[in-house]
């Protein structure tokens, strides 16, 4: 072949390469028109199951499986199956609730689905719901003098939900000769959907029995002082995120005493029933005018081996309609303070029981941070106890008696009790 014949043969393949290539693009840019015009078909049956309107989802899917054989509409075809399934689980959960099915309806709403996100934002209120209407329903029984069948009542539910927690207590203190209504539930770890439940032990094994010691520390940690300190330090041992070392504190709306004023008030209180009990107690500070960073509290709470750290607060928000109690634990997942997460729950939640029997306050549950220097640092279990909105008029006004803060007192106290087991 010489060297034009070869050039020439060259044009033509190249020619040829590129009109298909052209033919290929043609059908590129124009996709089957059938497919654009089902796009608005696709994004109704989604605004149909948006609003659980499945049947009138199903219907448009059916036509566009039909015509098309499209695998998109029949994979949304197999989840509405899915999600009609999961809100019949949710609605009968709630139908069983009230006929007084406790487990039943329990069980029933671990069968909503991981996938229906509308329903799993409802889970966590609706098992607080049934947790507490077993409840009410054992200590209906209890009241009455039956006792047996109070217990019997709650440990058939606690086959399916392990891990409630007040539900557990409650048991726990039918054995004794007093027991007292278990407090919202709200503070329990809720069930993890999608998580198979029956491999949990049905109880957290009971730890070996300890003889009981001579003496209890506590240290109790009034926050703030008088003057905050923005000078930085590590948030945990270690760490390259640092915060302010003690902040300024919130204050009274109405009254205008600051945070610092009142949780000491609060502490020292607390320290005098503590005292009165035979527990030692260790004060971060007894005054305002100290200079303590947050990680010095910490340190004063672990060089005295304490049994417990409760680090008393008040809280302030935006919003001055809110209110009520709350506390917080280091999660499981703490790198410094993981390993204290379950005693720090326990006692967060011991001590919330004890202010909502004693005060009456809006219990608004225990919550797990990692975020909390003092908290962080802490090698002794560690609650911070948030006593009230100093930013709600009301619970201001009501915090500043003397009345309310020694009930305040005692609850926390009770609760401190209760966890060292006194
Ligand atoms: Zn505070």
């Amino acid at each position: 072949m010489d060297l034009r014949k070869c050039f020439f043969a060259i044009i033509v393949i190249v020619s040829l390469a590129l009109s298909g290539c052209a033919q290929k693009e043609y059908v590129m840019a124009n996709p089957e028109p059938s497919k654009q015009s089902y796009s608005k078909l696709y994004e109704d049956a989604r605004d149909y199951i948006a609003s659980d309107r499945f049947d009138e989802a199903e219907e448009i899917l059916k036509k566009i499986a039909q015509d098309q054989n499209e695998k998109e509409a029949r994979a949304m075809m197999k989840e509405i199956n899915t999600l009609k399934e999961s809100l019949h689980s949710y609605t009968k959960a709630s139908e069983l609730l009230d006929s007084g099915k406790f487990r039943e309806s329990f069980e029933s709403l671990m069968e909503v689905s991981s996938l229906d996100t509308k329903r799993l934002t409802l889970v966590p209120e609706m098992t607080v719901k049934i947790r507490k209407a077993v409840l009410e329903k054992a200590e209906g029984l209890r009241t009455s003098g039956n006792d047996a069948e109070a217990k019997e009542l709650l440990e058939d539910y606690l086959m399916s939900d392990p891990g409630a927690e007040s539900v557990i207590a409650y048991v726990g203190r039918l054995n004794s000769p007093q027991p007292t209504m278990t407090k919202p539930t709200e503070t329990d770890p809720l069930p993890t959907i999608a998580i198979p439940l029956p491999t949990e032990p049905a109880v957290e094994a009971p730890t070996e029995t300890i003889l009981p010691k001579e003496v209890y520390v506590v240290t109790l940690d009034p926050g703030h002082q008088l003057n905050g300190s923005s000078r930085l330090e590590p948030i945990g041992p270690d760490s390259t995120v640092m915060k302010p070392r003690v902040s300024s504190g919130t204050m009274g709306i109405e009254t205008k005493i600051p945070e610092h004023e009142l949780v000491l008030d609060l502490s020292l209180r607390v320290r005098e029933l503590l005292i009165e009990k035979g527990i030692e107690v260790v004060m971060t500070r007894t005054v305002a005018e100290v200079d303590l960073s947050n990680i010095d509290r910490a340190k004063i709470a672990n060089e005295n081996s304490s049994d417990l750290f409760v680090r008393i607060h008040a809280n302030g928000a935006n919003d001055t309609s809110v209110s009520g109690i709350s506390a917080y634990y280091p999660s499981t997942n703490n790198q410094w303070a993981g390993q204290l997460s379950s005693d720090s729950r326990r006692a967060s939640n011991l001590i919330l029981e004890g202010i909502v029997r004693e005060t009456g306050a809006k219990d608004r549950g225990a919550r797990a941070s990692d975020s909390y220097t003092g908290i962080n640092w802490s090698e002794v279990p560690v609650t911070i106890i948030e006593t009230g909105f100093m930013t709600n008029p009301d619970e201001d006004l009501l915090i500043s008696t003397d009345e309310y803060r020694q009930k305040m007192a005692i609850g926390i106290a009770e609760g401190i009790i209760a966890f060292l087991g006194l």
